[in-house]
């Protein structure tokens, strides 16, 4: 437990109770409450002030609404001047919220607050009439470790038994991509298997605001345990490695779609559905409604982006000197990826559909490795980032540590490890 204390640099793991988490949750409560009376005509230290909180909504620009506050145009463009050089470059609808403060209701708006993530406000302040000043103000969180387990049951996805086990959906999908990677989830997933996740929970004054990064991961596949670690290294870049410290990330994704079924696999030899006679089957099928994205499997740059009468509309990403990947029957493109078109991992490329030769909406999905087509599903990939021999010495450490904070977990359900 010392060693957990140490990397997570908690001291307090084993104080925290219940009886903490509900007195905090209270606190947090009396803030909101207390947080959240009139927003306009607070008191403030010396004088009366107005306050407008405006959240951004879609076709919303800075200077529209600056101008709505009565700015000046010389005002509007110093105020996008400060910000720029401040990171903020845009606004962001339904994320980004800005606040409007003058003095009395008549008087010139004199601070504008922009609150970019709930963790970072931005304030700038004018006594002058004409030059803002600018301060960044990073609010402080606490974050905690949570840990949640479950149980596929009889004709459950891993979906519904994430949801059942209380894990949040954005984490939920986080670890749906990880495991990606490592499982086939239409073939290694079957009741009776168990699953658990460690995640980050977010704290601004004793309430929850948000979930953090998924900290590791565990499901016991029908090939084998496979667990992931999000390990720091020294440089400060952030990984995911299993048990043994490989790289868990791979360059390309077996399953492109999430939670996509899996309708027809890769073979050497199968009876074409539309042209009737056999031939080999050269991807893996999806099935997925028209019009569903399709990210890109991997980092790479377009090299096709076609039509032919076999694949319909389809594109081609070289990845790296060994690996390629199509993607067919596409009902349309993403405006914008044409061939040379360099694209990251996830980046969404197109539209499922059914054009081409198909029998009904799906993604067509090819894994071409040195020019041979290979079973997406099996074949071995990749990883992106691997540790030096410092950095495993470091992880597997770090991993030993981890893995008592989550046995510790395990049967101690209702606390958490203060990070
Ligand atoms: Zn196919």
């Amino acid at each position: 437990m010392k060693k957990v204390k140490e990397y997570l640099n908690t001291n307090v793991l084993t104080k925290i109770t219940i009886a903490l988490a509900v007195l905090l949750t209270l606190v947090a409560l009396f803030l909101v409450i207390t947080h959240n009376a009139p927003i306009s005509g607070d008191k403030n230290d010396t004088t009366d002030t107005c306050k407008t909180v405006v959240v951004v909504s879609n076709g919303d620009t800075l200077s529209g609404l600056l101008s709505k506050q009565g700015l000046s145009h010389s005002q509007i463009n110093e105020i996008a001047r400060v910000l720029k050089s401040n990171g903020i470059n845009g606004l962001r609808a339904d994320r980004d919220k800005i606040e409007f403060v003058r003095t009395n209701d008549e008087s010139p708006v004199n601070k504008i607050v922009v609150i970019p993530s709930p963790w970072r406000q931005v304030e700038l302040t004018c006594t002058d009439g004409a030059n803002w000043q600018c301060n960044t103000v990073d609010i402080e969180r606490d974050t905690r470790a949570v840990y949640k387990s479950g149980v596929i049951l009889d004709g459950d996805s891993f979906y519904l038994a994430g949801m059942r086990a209380g894990i949040p959906a954005a984490i939920l999908a986080d670890v749906y991509d990880l495991l990606a990677f490592e499982m086939d989830f239409e073939r290694d997933v079957r009741a009776g298997q168990k699953f658990s996740v460690l995640y980050e929970e977010n704290f601004s004054s004793g309430a929850k605001v948000d979930n953090g990064h998924v900290l590791a991961v565990s499901f016991d596949a029908l090939r084998g345990n496979v667990k992931m670690y999000r390990f720091k290294k020294k440089d400060g870049s952030v990984g995911y490695y299993d048990e043994k410290g490989n790289g868990a990330i791979k360059s390309l994704k077996r399953t492109p779609i999430n939670n996509a079924k899996v309708t027809s696999s890769f073979t050497t030899r199968r009876k074409h559905p539309v042209l009737g006679f056999t031939r080999a089957h050269k991807g893996v099928d999806f099935r997925a409604a028209t019009g569903t994205p399709i990210p890109a499997a991997g980092a790479g740059r377009v090299i096709k982006r076609g039509y032919n009468s076999g694949h319909g509309n389809f594109i081609r990403i070289r990845h790296n000197g060994s690996f390629e990947t199509l993607y067919a029957h596409m009902s349309k493109f993403k405006s914008g990826v044409n061939v040379g078109t360099t694209v990251k991992q996830g980046q969404i490329i197109g539209f499922a559909g059914s054009t081409g030769l198909s029998t009904g909406p799906h993604l067509h999905y090819e894994i071409i490795k040195d020019g041979k087509h290979v079973n997406p599903l099996t074949v071995k990939l990749p990883a992106i980032n691997n540790l030096d021999d410092a950095s495993k010495t470091k992880f597997l450490e770090y991993r030993r540590a981890l893995d008592d904070g989550i046995e510790y977990l395990r049967t101690h359900p209702q606390m958490f490890i203060v990070l």
